[in-house]
């Protein structure tokens, strides 16, 4: 099955209004890439802006919370994001894990919450680098998968990436014989999961990527995409990743 290409941008704690002039040159670049799917994450604040400003890029949230409204104060419901102008939301990533305790079932919950207001998701998962060391990368990732992947996911709203947590702003990556493994390994496990589905589910590598390992990581057969997070940040960086998933 053919998987189009996904480089999605994850801008984390960063930016504002003035740094949104970035996403023209995205826009401009993901426009002259039709074959390849573009999208952008940025913090609750710029949703509304940065949907409005381009209209044609898929913006979306960096986190939902898992309940549809309520007693939560400071958290951000996924029908809240929708109707600022997200079109997807990422759960389940390392630094929430890191840093607000959140679990494999927190990331499936919250991917439910998505899907029930409309959002597509990206569901990431990843070892540390204690338990890469220790040879348990593989085992760490089929439980993560196993916890926060939804029983009903497809790959016309699900979306996974695989992000070792030692990769993630450190400018080192696993080798490629690695990061296809890995991703091999979850596609068995998410076709365990959901079956046939599994092939139209796209896993996208994230960690360091650049536009120069771009095009390297997106050449392994089941990487379907970057989640890029440091390189996201200015259309200088992040539009040669997106060229490079063009030219495959
Ligand atoms: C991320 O946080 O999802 C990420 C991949 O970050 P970076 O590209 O900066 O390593």
């Amino acid at each position: 099955m053919t998987r189009r290409k996904l480089v999605a941008g994850n801008w984390k704690m960063n930016g504002s209004l003035a740094c949104l002039d970035e996403l023209d040159g995205i826009a401009a670049a993901a426009a002259e890439s039709p074959g390849v799917d573009v999208a952008v994450a940025v913090p609750f604040t710029l949703i509304a802006p940065a949907a409005q400003r381009v209209p044609a890029l898929m913006i979306g949230a960096e986190d939902v919370h898992e309940a549809d409204s309520g007693a939560h104060t400071g958290c951000v419901s996924a029908g809240m994001v929708r109707e600022a102008g997200a079109r997807f939301a990422i759960v389940g990533h390392s630094e929430r894990r890191a840093d607000q305790g959140e679990t494999s079932h927190d990331a499936w919950a919250k991917a439910a919450a998505a899907r029930r207001h409309g959002l597509t998701v990206i569901a990431c998962c990843g070892e540390t680098e204690a338990e890469r060391n220790a040879d348990r990368a593989e085992r760490v990732v089929q439980a993560q998968i196993e916890k926060s992947v939804p029983d009903h996911a497809d790959g016309s709203w699900f979306t996974l990436a695989y992000e070792p947590r030692w990769a993630i702003g450190t400018g080192r990556t696993p080798t490629l014989e690695d990061i296809q493994s890995i991703h091999a390994i979850a596609r068995a496990k998410l076709r365990m999961l959901v079956g046939d589905a599994a092939d139209g589910i796209r896993i996208l590598y994230g960690g360091s990527v650049t536009g120069d390992n771009a095009a390297g990581i997106l050449s392994c057969p089941d990487v379907d995409g970057a989640l890029v997070g440091g390189a996201s940040l200015t259309a200088a960086k992040f539009v040669p990743i997106i060229r490079a998933a063009a030219a495959l």
